[in-house]
């Protein structure tokens, strides 16, 4: 694969890990656009800041001059589409930048990438991809499988406007014939990732001997992938998606909350006994998994997802490579490996609180 791919949010959690891995296995020069919001970091491409092949615009995609001129510049084979706005509490405080971005975003870069396809300016291999997510299909009982025809149902203004943004990529194909591809992945987990979702928040709670908040009774489940294998996964559709499909992408690896916080409490008692942490010793708790604690449940929280992976393997030959316990370990291991970055990208306006309860006690 080569050419330019125009890859948006790759300052956040995947973008950055997609832009190392793109560069890695392929030919492609990648140009990051990426506003840097709290979710942002050039720290999260540090090492491959040097890369002749890779360049950084500092842009928002809601920016429709910016992303014309980028497009126009560059020529680019791809548009891939991470930037959003990401976590759900956040979404539950404060929607707006969620409709901003997510769908007044993806609608600005649908746009430019209609108006540069329609000029016959773009290689005839173009893919415009959306990434999005299985929040949208809504929330499963205990048993079935989210398909690529599964209809949307989301609960959460998250969910709600990423959505919106798939119907409107689903549009520009059925009605532009733009090279539309999008998919639909499952809970990631792995290194960069922001200290406000599950597995991060609880390595960095219980590294300061601090109360693990699990919500409600901890029995929602999700479906957890290893980040590097949703990054090689988009990296397959786009070699050999058919335009107008969707494809769901997940680790086939369901788990609940509480067996996600009760495995990394597994994983941190080995890497780092809490007999030898002074933030536990100190307040005289001998063991991680004492600081569990059971808040108030995330309002329309969804209780299960579980994606069906299929299709991506059937046709593309795509399937994850980490199991979940060697991803965790790896996962827990960077942590403790990045505490200064842990430190530095926390050190804004996030400090690990508690949000999206609408204002009620907790
Ligand atoms: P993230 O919050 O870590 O990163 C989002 C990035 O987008 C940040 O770098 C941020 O600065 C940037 N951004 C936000 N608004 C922008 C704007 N207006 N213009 C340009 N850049 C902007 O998110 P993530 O977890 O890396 O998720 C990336 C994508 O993958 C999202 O579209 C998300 O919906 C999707 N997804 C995430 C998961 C998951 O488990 N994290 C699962 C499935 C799908």
């Amino acid at each position: 694969m080569s050419g330019t791919y125009i890859v948006t949010g790759a300052a956040g959690f995947i973008g950055s890990n997609f832009a190392k891995l793109a560069l890695e296995k392929t030919d492609a020069r990648i140009i990051a656009l990426d506003k840097l919001t709290y979710a942002g970091n050039l720290a999260n491409l540090a090492e491959i800041s040097g890369n002749p092949a890779f360049e950084f615009v500092k842009g928002d995609i809601t920016d429709g001059n910016l992303v014309r001129k980028l497009i126009k510049e560059w020529a680019p084979s791809a548009v891939i589409n991470f930037a959003a706005e990401s976590h759900v509490d956040r979404s539950i405080d404060s929607p707006v930048s969620f409709l901003q971005t997510n769908v007044t975003g993806t609608f600005t870069l649908l746009e430019a990438a209609r108006e540069y396809f329609s000029s016959g300016a773009a290689p005839s291999d173009f893919r415009f991809l959306q990434v999005s997510t299985d929040e949208v299909y809504g929330s499963l009982g205990a048993s079935g499988y989210f398909t690529e025809t599964t209809p949307y149902s989301p609960n959460s203004p998250y969910s709600a406007s990423k959505a919106s943004a798939d119907h409107f990529a689903g549009a520009y194909f059925a009605t532009y014939g733009l090279p539309v591809l999008i998919t639909n992945c499952s809970n990631n987990y792995g290194p960069f990732q922001f200290p406000e979702k599950l597995i991060p928040l609880m390595i960095l709670k219980a590294l300061e001997g601090e109360a693990l908040p699990i919500y409600g009774d901890g029995s929602n489940i999700r479906d957890w992938l290893y980040v590097e294998d949703h990054c090689s996964g988009i990296l397959e559709v786009i070699k050999a998606g058919v335009p107008g499909e969707k494809y769901n992408l997940g680790g086939n690896c369901e788990k609940s909350n509480i067996e996600i916080v009760n495995a990394l409490c597994e994983v941190l008692e080995e890497l780092k006994p809490a007999s030898g942490n002074p933030a536990m010793t100190g307040k005289g708790i001998s063991r991680y998994l004492d600081l569990k604690s059971f808040v108030k449940d995330r309002p329309g929280h969804d209780h299960r997802y579980a994606i069906d992976a299929s299709r991506v393997k059937n046709d593309l030959g795509w399937c994850p490579v980490h199991k979940f316990s060697q991803g965790l370990r790896k996962t827990v291991a960077w942590y403790l490996d990045n505490l200064d970055w842990c430190r530095d990208i926390s050190s804004g306006k996030y400090r690990m609180e508690r949000l999206g309860l609408k204002g009620d006690e907790d």
